[in-house]
């Protein structure tokens, strides 16, 4: 999938999953931070590839991307794994309780889960393409979803274009749609 795809699949998630939970106060550098955080998990997993958005925005980052890409063992390898969620959630936790205290209003718990769902909607997205996840790395076997390789989708061509991205748009736009009076509940009463 395209990292325009990820991005979008991370949010549609973070949102359902946000709404599925009994209301609670936040604050508001909580809720930017988590829905930045779940984006960036989004497209984490593709840093394994030197074409990456990551590393194709920053020209002196080019070299490094081609670095990065050898040393996590090439596209769809160890960042597409559950071992890859466990090392980078792992990092993202040290990250944000080594900032935690320049950011006093930020519930870093929440934004953690944030990360990890965008992280996790990238496996489950990857899945439905040809290439497959090696989810259960070192085990070095690829699974996709449906079973029969040639009924997956490819990356960057018409399913997705057309009907994927297009279909979590939708999905995204009802959900927020039909929620709309929990969502203004939330900015009246527990955004802080
Ligand atoms: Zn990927």
């Amino acid at each position: 999938m395209t990292a325009r795809t990820h991005d979008l699949a991370a949010f549609t998630t973070l949102t359902i999953v946000y709404l599925s939970q009994p209301a609670r106060t936040l604050t508001l550098s909580t809720l930017i931070l988590s829905v930045v955080a779940c984006l960036i998990g989004g497209i984490t997993p593709d840093i394994d590839q030197p074409t990456a958005p990551f590393w194709r925005n920053l020209p002196i980052l080019k070299f490094f991307g081609k670095y990065f890409d050898n040393l996590v063992g090439g596209h769809r390898f160890i960042t597409h794994s559950i071992l890859g969620l466990a090392l980078f959630g792992f990092l993202a936790h040290f990250l944000l309780v080594f900032f935690t205290p320049v950011m006093p209003h930020v519930d870093t718990g929440y934004v953690w889960w944030a990360y990890m769902i965008g992280m996790v909607s990238h496996l489950v997205m990857d899945s439905f393409t040809k290439e497959g996840v090696p989810w259960l790395l070192p085990v070095p076997i690829k699974f996709g979803f449906p079973p029969v390789k040639s009924w997956r989708v490819t990356t960057g061509k018409h399913v997705e274009t057309l009907i994927i991205f297009p279909a979590l748009v939708v999905l995204t736009l009802t959900y927020l749609y039909t929620h709309s009076a929990e969502i203004l509940n939330l900015l009246h009463h527990y955004l802080v």
